[in-house]
Protein backbone atom coordinates (compact mmCIF):
# COMPACT_ATOMS: atom_id res chain seq x y z
CA UNK A 1 0.00 0.00 0.00
CA UNK A 2 0.86 3.42 -0.92
CA UNK A 3 3.16 4.77 2.40
CA UNK A 4 1.55 7.22 4.78
CA UNK A 5 3.77 9.13 7.82
CA UNK A 6 0.91 10.07 10.39
CA UNK A 7 2.22 13.45 12.70
CA UNK A 8 -0.35 14.12 15.30
CA UNK A 9 -0.25 16.61 17.98
CA UNK A 10 -1.32 19.83 19.95
CA UNK A 11 -2.33 22.99 18.68
CA UNK A 12 0.68 25.10 17.79
CA UNK A 13 3.46 22.56 18.47
CA UNK A 14 4.62 22.94 15.07
CA UNK A 15 3.71 19.38 13.43
CA UNK A 16 2.23 21.68 10.24
CA UNK A 17 5.27 22.81 9.59
CA UNK A 18 7.53 19.59 10.27
CA UNK A 19 4.70 17.56 8.45
CA UNK A 20 4.71 20.08 5.26
CA UNK A 21 8.66 19.94 5.09
CA UNK A 22 9.21 15.90 5.66
CA UNK A 23 6.61 15.70 2.97
CA UNK A 24 9.02 18.09 0.35
CA UNK A 25 12.09 15.90 1.52
CA UNK A 26 10.26 12.61 0.34
CA UNK A 27 8.24 14.23 -2.43
CA UNK A 28 5.44 13.14 -0.64
CA UNK A 29 1.58 14.72 -0.39
CA UNK A 30 0.76 16.71 2.20
CA UNK A 31 -2.79 16.63 4.24
CA UNK A 32 -3.30 19.40 6.72
CA UNK A 33 -6.40 17.41 7.94
CA UNK A 34 -7.33 20.04 10.70
CA UNK A 35 -7.83 22.87 7.84
CA UNK A 36 -10.92 20.75 6.94
CA UNK A 37 -12.39 21.34 10.42
CA UNK A 38 -11.43 24.71 10.18
CA UNK A 39 -13.51 24.81 6.63
CA UNK A 40 -16.24 23.12 8.35
CA UNK A 41 -16.65 25.64 10.77
CA UNK A 42 -16.19 28.41 8.39
CA UNK A 43 -18.69 26.87 5.63
CA UNK A 44 -21.42 27.00 8.65
CA UNK A 45 -20.54 30.33 10.27
CA UNK A 46 -21.43 31.67 6.36
CA UNK A 47 -24.57 29.59 6.13
CA UNK A 48 -25.74 30.79 9.68
CA UNK A 49 -25.76 26.90 10.96
CA UNK A 50 -25.38 26.53 14.18
CA UNK A 51 -22.04 24.77 14.88
CA UNK A 52 -23.55 22.29 17.40
CA UNK A 53 -26.56 21.02 14.61
CA UNK A 54 -24.65 17.78 14.51
CA UNK A 55 -27.06 16.83 11.13
CA UNK A 56 -26.51 19.89 9.00
CA UNK A 57 -22.74 20.15 10.07
CA UNK A 58 -22.39 16.81 8.80
CA UNK A 59 -24.02 17.04 5.99
CA UNK A 60 -22.29 20.46 4.88
CA UNK A 61 -18.75 18.73 5.51
CA UNK A 62 -20.07 15.65 3.42
CA UNK A 63 -20.17 17.72 0.53
CA UNK A 64 -17.63 20.34 1.75
CA UNK A 65 -16.76 22.83 -2.13
CA UNK A 66 -12.77 22.47 -0.33
CA UNK A 67 -10.10 22.75 -3.06
CA UNK A 68 -6.38 22.91 -2.21
CA UNK A 69 -4.71 24.71 -5.16
CA UNK A 70 -0.87 25.77 -4.99
CA UNK A 71 -0.98 26.55 -1.00
CA UNK A 72 -3.90 28.63 -1.03
CA UNK A 73 -7.03 26.70 0.58
CA UNK A 74 -10.09 27.71 -1.50
CA UNK A 75 -14.06 27.34 -0.37
CA UNK A 76 -16.46 27.24 -2.70
CA UNK A 77 -13.58 28.47 -5.01
CA UNK A 78 -13.11 31.62 -3.01
CA UNK A 79 -9.79 32.07 -0.68
CA UNK A 80 -10.16 31.11 2.80
CA UNK A 81 -6.36 30.33 3.71
CA UNK A 82 -6.39 33.67 6.03
CA UNK A 83 -10.09 33.39 7.22
CA UNK A 84 -9.61 29.71 8.85
CA UNK A 85 -6.89 30.44 10.97
CA UNK A 86 -9.40 33.63 12.35
CA UNK A 87 -9.48 32.70 15.98
CA UNK A 88 -13.36 31.79 15.20
CA UNK A 89 -12.71 29.26 13.04
CA UNK A 90 -9.71 27.95 15.31
CA UNK A 91 -12.50 27.44 18.27
CA UNK A 92 -15.36 26.49 15.53
CA UNK A 93 -13.04 24.02 14.41
CA UNK A 94 -12.57 22.04 17.49
CA UNK A 95 -16.25 22.63 18.24
CA UNK A 96 -17.79 21.19 14.84
CA UNK A 97 -14.34 18.31 15.55
CA UNK A 98 -16.49 16.78 18.95
CA UNK A 99 -19.43 15.93 16.40
CA UNK A 100 -19.04 12.66 15.51
CA UNK A 101 -21.38 12.38 12.38
CA UNK A 102 -18.59 15.46 11.18
CA UNK A 103 -16.07 12.97 12.03
CA UNK A 104 -17.34 9.96 9.76
CA UNK A 105 -18.45 12.80 6.98
CA UNK A 106 -14.33 13.98 6.36
CA UNK A 107 -12.98 10.55 6.87
CA UNK A 108 -13.24 9.15 3.66
CA UNK A 109 -12.05 12.37 2.37
CA UNK A 110 -9.39 12.09 4.07
CA UNK A 111 -8.28 8.53 2.83
CA UNK A 112 -8.56 9.76 -0.46
CA UNK A 113 -5.30 11.85 -0.08
CA UNK A 114 -3.48 8.51 0.36
CA UNK A 115 -2.10 8.54 -3.63
CA UNK A 116 0.93 7.24 -4.56
CA UNK A 117 4.60 7.87 -3.71
CA UNK A 118 3.42 8.37 -0.56
CA UNK A 119 1.48 10.73 2.09
CA UNK A 120 2.26 13.11 5.28
CA UNK A 121 -0.53 13.81 7.18
CA UNK A 122 -1.01 16.42 10.70
CA UNK A 123 -3.87 16.03 12.87
CA UNK A 124 -5.01 14.92 15.68
CA UNK A 125 -6.05 11.21 14.62
CA UNK A 126 -4.14 10.35 11.94
CA UNK A 127 -2.54 7.42 13.35
CA UNK A 128 -5.44 6.62 15.85
CA UNK A 129 -8.29 6.95 13.62
CA UNK A 130 -7.60 7.41 9.34
CA UNK A 131 -4.40 6.18 9.28
CA UNK A 132 -4.02 3.28 11.73
CA UNK A 133 -1.97 1.02 9.03
CA UNK A 134 0.72 3.88 8.64
CA UNK A 135 4.35 3.25 7.88
CA UNK A 136 5.38 6.16 11.04
CA UNK A 137 2.85 7.28 13.82
CA UNK A 138 4.98 10.57 15.39
CA UNK A 139 3.72 11.95 18.21
CA UNK A 140 4.81 15.50 18.25
CA UNK A 141 4.61 18.06 21.13
CA UNK A 142 6.04 20.66 23.04
CA UNK A 143 5.51 22.11 26.52
CA UNK A 144 2.30 24.37 26.86
CA UNK A 145 4.31 27.42 27.26
CA UNK A 146 6.94 26.70 24.27
CA UNK A 147 3.99 26.80 22.06
CA UNK A 148 2.58 29.93 23.30
CA UNK A 149 5.72 31.46 23.11
CA UNK A 150 5.95 30.20 19.29
CA UNK A 151 2.36 31.19 18.89
CA UNK A 152 3.23 34.85 20.31
CA UNK A 153 6.28 35.06 18.10
CA UNK A 154 4.79 33.76 14.86
CA UNK A 155 1.38 36.96 15.22
CA UNK A 156 4.49 39.67 16.49
CA UNK A 157 6.53 38.85 13.31
CA UNK A 158 2.97 39.31 11.08
CA UNK A 159 2.59 42.05 13.07
CA UNK A 160 -0.38 41.47 15.34
CA UNK A 161 -0.80 42.09 18.96
CA UNK A 162 -1.17 39.37 21.14
CA UNK A 163 -0.95 39.04 24.81
CA UNK A 164 1.60 35.59 25.89
CA UNK A 165 -0.90 34.74 29.20
CA UNK A 166 -3.61 35.12 26.90
CA UNK A 167 -2.25 32.83 24.38
CA UNK A 168 -1.43 29.94 26.74
CA UNK A 169 -4.77 30.20 28.80
CA UNK A 170 -6.76 29.53 24.62
CA UNK A 171 -3.94 27.06 23.81
CA UNK A 172 -4.83 24.82 26.97
CA UNK A 173 -8.49 25.29 26.94
CA UNK A 174 -8.78 23.74 23.72
CA UNK A 175 -6.01 20.95 24.49
CA UNK A 176 -8.07 20.32 27.18
CA UNK A 177 -11.44 20.03 24.98
CA UNK A 178 -9.63 18.21 22.23
CA UNK A 179 -8.10 15.36 24.83
CA UNK A 180 -11.59 15.24 26.89
CA UNK A 181 -13.95 14.65 23.64
CA UNK A 182 -15.19 10.94 23.33
CA UNK A 183 -14.44 10.57 19.88
CA UNK A 184 -11.25 10.58 18.42
CA UNK A 185 -9.56 12.38 21.54
CA UNK A 186 -6.21 13.77 21.24
CA UNK A 187 -3.62 11.41 22.45
CA UNK A 188 -0.60 9.50 21.84
CA UNK A 189 -1.09 5.82 20.18
CA UNK A 190 0.92 2.98 21.75
CA UNK A 191 2.81 2.44 18.26
CA UNK A 192 3.46 6.47 18.19
CA UNK A 193 7.08 7.65 18.57
CA UNK A 194 7.18 10.63 20.92
CA UNK A 195 9.05 13.67 19.57
CA UNK A 196 9.18 16.20 22.18
CA UNK A 197 10.43 19.42 20.06
CA UNK A 198 10.35 21.88 23.08
CA UNK A 199 14.11 22.26 22.94
CA UNK A 200 14.25 21.42 18.82
CA UNK A 201 14.91 23.37 15.89
CA UNK A 202 12.09 22.73 13.04
CA UNK A 203 15.45 21.35 10.94
CA UNK A 204 16.49 19.32 14.05
CA UNK A 205 12.58 17.72 13.91
CA UNK A 206 12.00 17.38 10.10
CA UNK A 207 15.51 15.51 11.11
CA UNK A 208 14.16 13.27 13.17
CA UNK A 209 11.15 12.35 11.29
CA UNK A 210 13.17 11.54 7.97
CA UNK A 211 15.35 9.45 10.15
CA UNK A 212 12.76 7.27 11.38
CA UNK A 213 11.10 6.84 8.78
CA UNK A 214 14.17 5.50 7.00
CA UNK A 215 15.18 3.14 9.60
O1 LIG B 1 -4.61 21.42 13.64
P1 LIG B 1 -5.58 22.57 13.72
O2 LIG B 1 -5.32 23.51 14.86
O3 LIG B 1 -5.72 23.30 12.43
O4 LIG B 1 -7.01 21.89 13.99
C1 LIG B 1 -8.14 22.64 14.29
C2 LIG B 1 -9.09 21.82 15.18
O5 LIG B 1 -9.59 20.72 14.42
C3 LIG B 1 -8.43 21.20 16.42
O6 LIG B 1 -8.61 21.99 17.58
C4 LIG B 1 -9.11 19.87 16.58
O7 LIG B 1 -10.20 19.96 17.45
C5 LIG B 1 -9.65 19.55 15.21
N1 LIG B 1 -8.96 18.46 14.53
C6 LIG B 1 -9.36 17.18 14.79
N2 LIG B 1 -8.80 16.13 14.12
C7 LIG B 1 -7.83 16.34 13.22
C8 LIG B 1 -7.38 17.65 12.95
C9 LIG B 1 -7.96 18.70 13.64
O8 LIG B 1 -10.23 16.96 15.63
N3 LIG B 1 -7.31 15.30 12.57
Amino acid sequence: PTPVIAIDGPSASGKGTVAALVAQALGFHYLDSGSLYRLTALAALRAGIALDDEARVAALAASLPAAFVGGEILLGGEPATEAIRREECSAGASRVAALPAVRAALLERQRAYRQAPGLVADGRDMGSVVFPDAALKVFLTATAEERANRRHKQLIEKGMSANISTLLQDLQERDARDAARSVAPLQKCADAELLDTTQMSIEQAVQAVLTWYRA
